[in-house]
């Protein structure tokens, strides 16, 4: 039985770590702090395929959200509506390849969209995407480490920062923040923002666009908001216990770094997302924060996935992947085949770390 350390508590650690569990690895799961620390634990989570992807990406992607149906727990699937520029021209790029959507008038919005302001929808209309929807990343991740500790997993939080052990060319172990070695026959590296960091250090390089990010979250609000809306301004979804979450490219933009890699976040920045999203929900509710998540959002060079095994490195995988939590169940089942010696998946040939060595 292989013995199989994976480093990194987010959704792509721990689906791998449970998929592995339930093969039959003996499986050491280790994260620095909690789990679901990081963009896990403060992401959007808009479960869909609805880019222009290459062809072997959006496959990916589907298979990602049928994952997730056949789970059926911790999810909505509600549908996505999304408006503003370019949007007409993915609808029909959609419709041409036979991603589910409609394009919806105002009236229809108002018809089929409930909570949604349809004076905020532009006079060309709005696309809707029925089979899209949105995941309670920490509550599946909580879900997964369960089940893997049912597997007869261990699951260790808190033990610091983790460095693969390397011997002669091949890692045999990770070394945990308090010095203490967990010895592997294979190691997964799902570290989120960290791994190209950890790569560097083994010689190993892997072009990051990583970019901060910032997700903010209102106390519970009278909506009767299902849908994931995608509007120029702001994105937002429902989230358990009533409330909503919401992101948007400019607000990333206002988030401070400072030198200490701590974050700051402007009141005006969070006051300013609130106001957008009132904006577009019908009777433009008044929205209050309840609380907010910032730091890194883990975005490969090239902004495609990289899963799989590290080339040069003998039995060290890597997950590291924007849309993670599409991607979340689908990539964790396809690696601990992979780290089980199953052979390369073809679902995963276009996504190897291989790729940026030309
Ligand atoms: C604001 C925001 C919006 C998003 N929106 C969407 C969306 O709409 N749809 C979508 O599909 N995806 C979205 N994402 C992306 C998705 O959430 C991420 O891709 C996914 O959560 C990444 O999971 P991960 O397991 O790779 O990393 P993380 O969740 O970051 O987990 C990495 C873990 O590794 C631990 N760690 C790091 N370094 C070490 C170390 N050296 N030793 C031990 N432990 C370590 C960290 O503490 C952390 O627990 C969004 C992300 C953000 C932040």
């Amino acid at each position: 039985m292989s013995q199989v350390v994976v480093v990194g508590g987010g959704v792509l650690g721990v689906s791998a770590a449970a998929h592995l569990a339930q093969r039959g690895a003996r499986v050491t799961l280790l994260t620095e702090a909690g789990l679901a620390s990081e963009a896990s634990g403060r992401s959007l989570s808009w479960l869909n395929s609805a880019g222009d992807f290459p062809p072997a990406y959006h496959r990916l992607r589907l298979l990602g959200l049928d994952r997730y149906r056949a789970l059926g727990t911790h999810v909505s699937f509600r549908g996505g509506l999304r408006w503003g520029d370019g949007v007409r021209a993915s609808y029909e790029h959609q419709s041409a390849i036979g991603y589910p959507a409609r394009w919806l008038t105002r009236d229809d919005v108002a018809a089929r969209v409930p909570g949604v302001d349809p004076a905020a929808v532009p006079e060309e209309g709005a696309l809707f995407n029925p089979d899209e929807g949105w995941v309670d990343l920490p509550a599946l991740v909580d879900r997964l480490a369960r089940d893997l500790v049912a597997a007869g997993g261990e699951v260790r939080t808190g033990v610091g920062r983790c460095a693969p052990v390397m011997t002669g060319g091949r890692v045999t172990g990770v070394r945990a923040g308090d010095g203490a070695v967990v010895g592997a026959d294979a190691v997964v590296l799902a570290t989120g923002a960290g791994v190209p960091g950890a790569l560097a250090g083994l010689g190993v390089h892997l072009p990051d666009a990583t970019s901060d990010a910032l997700l903010v979250r209102t106390a519970p609000v009278d909506t009767p908001l299902a849908a994931v809306l995608n509007t120029p301004r702001v994105a937002l979804r429902p989230a358990p216990g009533g409330a909503l979450v919401m992101d948007a490219g400019w607000s990333e933009a206002e988030v401070v770094r400072r030198d200490d890699g701590g974050f700051d976040v402007h009141d005006s920045t969070v006051a300013g997302l609130l106001q957008e999203a009132a904006a577009v929900l019908a009777g433009r509710p008044e929205l209050t924060v309840e609380s907010y998540g910032v730091g890194r959002k883990p975005i490969p060079g090239d902004g495609h996935p990289v899963l799989g095994p590290v080339p040069g490195v003998g039995g060290l995988h890597v997950a590291f992947t924007h849309s993670g939590a599409t991607l979340g169940l689908i990539a964790g089942e396809l690696l601990a085949g992979e780290v089980l010696g199953e052979g390369p998946s073809p679902l995963l040939a276009a996504f190897r770390l291989e790729r940026f060595a030309a």
